[in-house]
């Protein structure tokens, strides 16, 4: 299998396969591109992602993410991701890339607002609340707001799904993939394959931030994360 070392799969070379084949094939970077529905978590992990897939895509941002438990921090962080789209769209419609690595090809980038549903999120981590990040709990919270995405992007004809979340470091990438491979043929659509923090990803995620000055929350989202960091 392409993007293969040893047992492991390199979803971030899977990823370059698929685009290299859209560029090939020209389904890539023409006028009407693949609509993919990106379930994001922030605005700061997302800056990379839209940067990297807007010329091969029309991406909707899905904003859905009950697991971050104050309606405060909620607010903020989806506040800072509708900013931050309007910031790319400006640049499309300004045809002005200046500073970004997106060529003239980029898409605009629509958003989907979803569900502030935190209630979701206690039922779901019932039991798991003492788990450490990147156990249990945040296995069963990828899944949570994967399989809305997957609901969602069958449901409006999207042609692929994916997730900013394989940005961070402290994100299982293969679980990750894992998951949204799975729910993908549960609900008939292609997920996109990806490890974000590869090819300096997380890094420019960084360097977007800053020159976007994007509020970046020093916690993943949910009480007990936030418990972590206190
Ligand atoms: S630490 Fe993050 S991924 Fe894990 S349960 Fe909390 S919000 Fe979800």
């Amino acid at each position: 299998m392409a993007g293969k070392i040893g047992n492991t799969r390199n979803y971030a070379k899977e990823l370059e396969k698929i685009l290299e084949e859209k560029d090939a094939g020209g389904t890539g970077r023409e006028r009407k591109p693949d609509r993919l529905l990106l379930h994001s978590c922030c605005a700061p992990c997302s800056s990379y992602v839209l940067e990297y897939l807007r010329e091969y895509f029309a991406i909707t941002v899905f904003y859905y993410n009950p697991n971050i438990t104050e309606d405060g921090e909620y607010r903020r962080r989806v506040e800072e991701q509708k900013r931050l789209i309007k910031e790319y769209n400006r640049q499309v419609e300004a045809q002005d890339f200046s500073g970004m690595h997106s060529t003239k090809m980029a898409h605009r980038i629509e958003i989907i607002d979803g569900d502030y549903e935190p209630g979701r999120f206690y039922q779901m981590a019932k039991g798991l609340e003492n788990c450490k990040e990147g156990g249990e709990r945040c296995l069963q919270c990828y899944e949570m707001r994967l399989r809305k995405t997957a609901q969602l992007a069958a449901g409006q004809g999207f042609d692929c799904f994916t997730t900013t979340l394989t940005i961070s470091p402290l994100k299982n990438a293969q679980k990750l993939n894992e998951t949204g491979e799975r729910l993908g043929e549960e609900y008939g659509v292609l997920f996109l394959p990806s490890d974000f923090k590869k090819r300096d990803g997380y890094k420019r995620s960084i360097e977007l931030s800053v020159k976007f000055g994007l509020y970046r929350q020093d916690y993943c989202g949910c009480v007990y994360s936030k418990r972590g960091k206190e």
